[in-house]
């Protein structure tokens, strides 16, 4: 008599014991699947690269506010800017040669479309009013002579106010720059 109820007592604490281990891993299987295919989508954050043509933009619309704030986001900033590419590429229209007394400071790659290039040293370009109307916002056409790219490298390097918020590729301006003298020594 005790032995046939302490085996029907075993046999339902296994019975039990495996039925919860059965719900504890379905639950625990159902929360991971919740989480890798429905939770995590969700947060990840879009890489740059993966990221599509629109979410660029808004990427690079929130970059833009946020450095704003502290950096090269205002008028007296702009003028610094305007000075220091002045001073690196002289007063005269790059395009057609001209000197005129409202020179315009070119977004070489147009901040509609580039907002985050806005306060970019390297992205901007010496044009006369007539040249830069004719510039389109989608042409992104760069009249820079590779010494005006060698000139700004060394602006870059020598000034903390320049790179305090902002990071150059440094790789990319030597491949232009090589690219630029290539094509002046040929022509
Ligand atoms: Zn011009």
């Amino acid at each position: 008599m005790n032995a046939i109820a302490m085996n029907g007592l075993s046999f339902n604490f296994y019975r039990e014991l495996a039925m919860t281990l059965v719900w504890y891993i379905g639950s625990l299987s159902l929360m991971l699947s919740l989480f890798v295919f429905v939770i995590r989508p969700k947060i990840a954050i879009p890489e740059m690269e993966k990221a599509d043509f629109r979410t660029q933009i808004e990427i690079a619309k929130f970059i833009h506010t946020r450095k704003s704030q502290v950096a090269f986001g205002n008028e007296k900033n702009w003028k610094y800017l305007r000075k220091q590419v002045f001073r690196i590429q002289g007063k005269k229209c790059l395009k057609c040669g001209i000197e005129h007394e409202n020179m315009h400071i070119d977004h070489i790659k147009p901040k509609s479309i580039h907002p985050h290039l806005e306060f970019m040293i390297d992205n901007l370009q010496v044009l006369c009013p007539t040249c830069n109307k004719e510039k389109s916002n989608k042409e992104e056409t760069d009249y820079r002579k590779s010494h005006h790219l060698m000139a700004l490298v060394n602006t870059i390097k020598e000034n903390k106010l320049l790179r305090e918020r902002y990071t150059y590729d440094f790789e990319k301006l030597t491949r232009i720059t090589k690219e630029k003298m290539k094509f002046e020594l040929a022509a």
